[in-house]
């Protein structure tokens, strides 16, 4: 089938890429001309594992192709919508610019039957708000949310967990019109559905709220065990013996209890803020109140790892040099949107002291928002001279393939602070390491 992209970010590009993999013709676009120029050129823009891959086979194939030119999208048969909609400067809510810009953009090369696929995470009633646009031209929206992992995307694009298709809907029930559309996202999904991948098919308003209650659910989960941290830290508790406990309960599972400095990037923060945001607008801001509480915890975290660098180096970490392991928001991701582990890099810099930061993925990234910091490529030569190291993104390179002892003869301060607990914090206190974990005695 003829598939068209729009927007060629984290999400967009996956997606194109993902879709050719699967036998479809795609184009994508985007209006960032350096992003299409990489793209065209079969160069992914940021590490996502197995990206590269499918981006060559595709381009190599003739199956895929890139552009800045709208009208490149005419003649596919869906149009993918995989725009940002970041948090609003100066309020909670999502800014909708780039997904109108984009739907109004694409209306004038959109044909009779066409359908317009959105997968921005957006506030619930924006489908309903587009939809009447779309249908002038002929062609119907659906509500299609994506729910990949940064880290995982291409592996969940190509193979995901469920497939939500919101089309258009009277009393619940899908019209014919929503029911050809159905038909056609199996067709295009046809890989994952050959495969009995759960396709739920329901109205906007639903599909929607699918996709934001899952990311509210999520963070609150680990907004929940970080909370249980903040209980652990004034009790003498040990939040990784309790989260292996309760995980144990089927019913609680021990995903998504990794207590820490909590969670960042482009989705769920700023995904549970306009959630906030748009209930208030439907009048039922009661109703998702805690996920004030959710941010705010979460937010505590990266001023608990602070503190304890600041304490384990006597009160103060001015002059001190601090090596600082992550700069991505997740491991496998160079992403550093809303970053906690720059946060906590940026707020020791702040206080004085002489940071250094290693990433395996994210230097570059974190150097053009942070150039302020000191970035090294070589983790070992980043530990080197360390008065304290400092753990916030859970790579493998530190996590796994660190050995306590080696990381001893590089350090001058033997201090680790494990902001991730994904440290073996014997093995690190065998090597002499002063540890310090999460709401970990
Ligand atoms: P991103 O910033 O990486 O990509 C967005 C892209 O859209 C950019 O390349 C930008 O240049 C492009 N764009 C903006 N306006 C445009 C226009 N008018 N026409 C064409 N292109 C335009 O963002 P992302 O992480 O890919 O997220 C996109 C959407 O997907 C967001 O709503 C996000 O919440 C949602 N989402 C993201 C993920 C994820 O893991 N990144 C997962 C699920 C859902």
């Amino acid at each position: 089938m003829r598939l068209s992209v729009i927007g060629c970010g984290y999400l967009g590009a996956v997606h194109a890429a993902a879709m050719a993999s699967i036998g479809h013709e795609v184009v994508g676009i985007d209006v960032d001309e350096r992003k299409i120029t990489s793209l065209s050129k079969g160069d992914a823009p940021f590490f996502e594992p197995g990206l590269q891959e499918i981006l060559t086979e595709g381009i190599s194939s003739g199956r895929l192709s890139f552009t800045t030119d709208m009208s490149a999208a005419q003649g596919a048969k869906v149009h993918f919508i995989g725009v940002g909609t970041p948090q609003q400067a100066g309020g909670y809510a999502a800014d909708l610019t780039y997904v109108n810009a984009a739907v109004d953009g694409l209306l004038p090369y959109l044909s009779e039957g066409d359908l317009v696929a959105g997968k921005s995470t957006v506030p619930v009633g924006t489908a309903a708000n587009l939809a009447g646009r779309v249908a002038e031209t002929g062609a119907t929206l659906v509500w299609n949310p994506e729910f990949l992992r940064e880290g995982w995307a291409v592996q969940d694009t190509v193979d995901p967990d469920r497939l939500v298709a919101g089309v258009p809907s009277e009393d619940g029930h899908p019209t014919t019109e929503g029911e050809r559309c159905a038909d056609v996202l199996r067709e295009v999904y046809h890989t994952a559905i050959a495969k009995d991948t759960p396709f739920i098919v329901t109205d906007y308003a639903t599909a929607e709220l699918v996709k934001v209650s899952a990311n509210a659910f999520l963070a609150t989960k680990i907004s929940f065990i970080n909370a249980m941290a903040e209980i652990a830290e004034v009790t003498g508790a040990d939040v990784t013996t309790l989260a292996d406990a309760i995980g144990h309960d089927a019913r609680i599972g021990r995903k998504f209890l990794g207590a820490g400095i909590g969670f960042g990037g482009g989705c769920l923060p700023k995904d549970i803020r306009a959630f906030s945001a748009r209930a208030e607008e439907l009048g039922k801001g009661e109703s998702v109140a805690f996920l004030r509480e959710v941010d705010a915890i979460n937010l505590r975290r990266r001023d608990r790892a602070v503190d304890l660098a600041v304490t384990a180096l006597g009160g103060t970490v001015y002059n001190k040099n601090v090596t600082v392991l992550g700069a991505a928001f997740k491991p496998h991701s160079d992403d550093i949107r809303d970053s906690p582990a720059l946060d906590v890099a940026v707020r020791l810099h702040g206080l004085g002291a002489k940071v250094t930061v290693t990433d395996p993925a994210a230097i570059e990234n974190a150097r053009r928002i942070h150039p302020q910091l000191d970035y090294v490529e070589d983790r070992d030569q980043a530990l080197t001279g360390a008065d304290a190291v400092i753990v916030v993104t859970e790579w493998d390179e530190w996590r796994r393939d660190l050995d306590p002892a080696h990381a001893a003869t590089l350090v001058t301060g033997k201090i680790v602070i494990d902001g991730r607990n994904c440290l073996d914090a014997t093995a690190w206190r065998s090597a002499g390491f002063e540890y310090h974990g999460m709401g970990r005695p």
